[in-house]
C-alpha cells in the first residue's frame, strides 16, 4: 500500500533567494578583500539552513557557521570546497561524532583545545575580548594554542549594534593585541552589525547572520531586505455584530458590523503573541488589522473591507523582521528563530 498523502500545509513562508543573495553580496562588497562567511545557526535563523547554504555557496560564500554539531548532519553533503564550522567548539562526549563529520570546531576553552590537540586536525578558536561569554582569555591564548594549526582565530563583539558604545573599540584593541602574537590563518571579529563599524573591524573574515535573513541594518544603513513572507489560510469567516467580541479575553470588540477571518497561524508557529491587536494582514492590497489575541494555532483579522475573501483563501501576513520586532517588543533574532515547523517553506 502506498503511504497516505501528506496533509497540505495551512501556512507558508515564501522565501526570496534573490533577497538573501543580495543581502550577502552587500556584506561581501562592504568588506572588500575580507572573506564574507555566513552564520546559519538555528536552521538559518528559522528560514532554512540547508537552503541558505546551497544558495550562498552558489554565489561565492565559502565558509558557514553553525552553533552545534547537531546542526551539521542536515547540511550534508556539503558542496565542493565549502567549510563548515561549529561555534560552540567540541566537548568530550561530542568528539566521536565530531570526528566523523566534515566540520571543524571553533574551540572556546583551554580544555577544548587540549581535547582537540590529540586529533591533530585543524581548528578555529575563539578569544573572549570583553564579552565574557565564550572564548579563551586573551592572556592565555598564545600558550593554550601553541603548536596548534588554527585556521581562523575569532572574537565576538558584545555591542556592535550600538556604534557609539566604547566596548567596540576596547574589544577591537584587545583582539588586535592577541592577533599580533598568535599565529592563525585568518582573524575574524565582526557579525552583521560589526561590519557596519568599518574596515578596522573587518580583519580577514566576517560572520554576518541576521542581516542575511532580513533583520538589522546593512552596512549602508538601510534595513536588510526581507527574505521570508508569510501566508496563512482562512479556515473560517464569520460576521460579528457591532459590540461582539473576538478571541481570548474578548480583547477585540467590533466597533461596526465586522467580517472576521480566522487563519491557521499562531504563536506556536512563531507568530508572536505580542503582535496581538497591532499587526495586520493584507488581502489584495487591503490592510486588514489584527482582531484580538494571537492564540497558539490561530489568529484573527478584520477583513470587513475585503469582502471578496472566501474560506480557503490565503492572507498575506507581513512579517518583515524589524517591523514585527518593534510591534511585538521582541527582537528580529527571536522572531526569526521562533518560526515553526508547520510552515511550508517555499523558496523562489
Ligand atoms: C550568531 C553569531 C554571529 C552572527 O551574528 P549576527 O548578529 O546575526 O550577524 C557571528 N558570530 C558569532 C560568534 C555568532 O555567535
Amino acid at each position: 500500500m502506498s503511504p497516505p498523502p501528506p496533509p497540505p500545509p495551512q501556512a507558508r513562508l515564501l522565501l526570496d533567494s534573490a533577497a538573501l543573495i543580495a543581502n550577502w553580496q552587500d556584506f561581501a562588497r562592504a568588506v572588500g578583500g575580507a572573506a564574507c562567511c555566513a552564520a546559519i545557526k538555528a536552521d538559518g535563523y528559522g528560514l532554512g539552513a540547508r537552503e541558505t547554504l546551497v544558495r550562498l555557496a552558489a554565489v561565492g560564500c565559502r565558509h558557514f557557521y553553525v552553533a552545534h554539531w547537531q546542526e551539521v548532519p542536515p547540511l550534508l553533503p556539503l558542496p565542493d570546497g565549502i567549510i563548515l564550522s561549529v561555534l560552540h567548539g567540541v566537548t568530550a562526549d561530542e568528539l566521536p561524532a565530531a570526528l566523523a563529520l566534515p566540520a571543524r570546531p571553533v574551540l572556546v576553552t583551554a580544555a577544548q583545545v587540549a581535547l582537540w590537540r590529540q586529533t591533530g586536525r585543524p581548528c578555529e578558536a575563539m578569544v573572549d575580548s570583553g564579552m565574557n561569554r565564550l572564548g579563551l582569555a586573551p592572556a592565555e591564548t598564545a600558550d593554550v594554542l601553541a603548536g596548534m594549526e588554527v585556521a581562523v582565530l575569532h572574537s565576538h563583539l558584545a555591542c556592535a549594534d550600538d556604534p557609539a558604545h566604547p566596548l567596540n573599540e576596547a574589544q577591537r584593541a584587545c583582539f588586535a593585541e592577541v592577533t599580533a602574537r598568535v599565529p592563525a590563518g585568518a582573524f575574524a571579529l565582526a557579525n552583521s552589525a560589526g561590519i557596519a563599524l568599518g574596515p578596522a573591524f573587518h580583519l580577514d573574515l566576517v560572520r554576518p547572520g541576521i542581516g542575511l535573513f532580513g533583520g538589522g541594518l546593512m552596512p549602508d544603513g538601510r534595513v536588510s531586505r526581507t527574505v521570508g513572507r508569510m501566508q496563512a489560510r482562512i479556515i473560517q469567516l464569520r460576521d460579528v455584530p457591532a459590540g461582539g467580541s473576538v478571541g481570548y479575553a474578548a480583547a477585540f470588540v467590533a466597533s461596526r458590523p465586522s467580517r472576521i477571518a480566522t487563519v491557521a497561524l499562531g504563536y506556536a508557529d512563531g507568530y508572536a503573541r505580542g503582535l496581538s491587536g497591532v499587526a495586520w494582514a493584507s488581502a489584495a492590497g487591503v490592510r486588514c488589522s489584527a482582531a484580538g489575541r494571537v492564540s497558539m494555532d490561530l489568529a484573527a483579522f478584520d477583513v470587513t473591507d475585503a469582502p471578496a475573501l472566501a474560506e480557503g483563501d490565503w492572507l498575506d501576513i507581513p512579517f518583515d523582521p524589524e517591523t514585527a520586532a518593534s510591534l511585538s517588543g521582541r527582537t528580529s533574532y527571536e522572531l526569526l528563530v521562533a518560526l515553526g515547523q508547520r510552515f511550508e517553506r517555499v523558496w523562489a
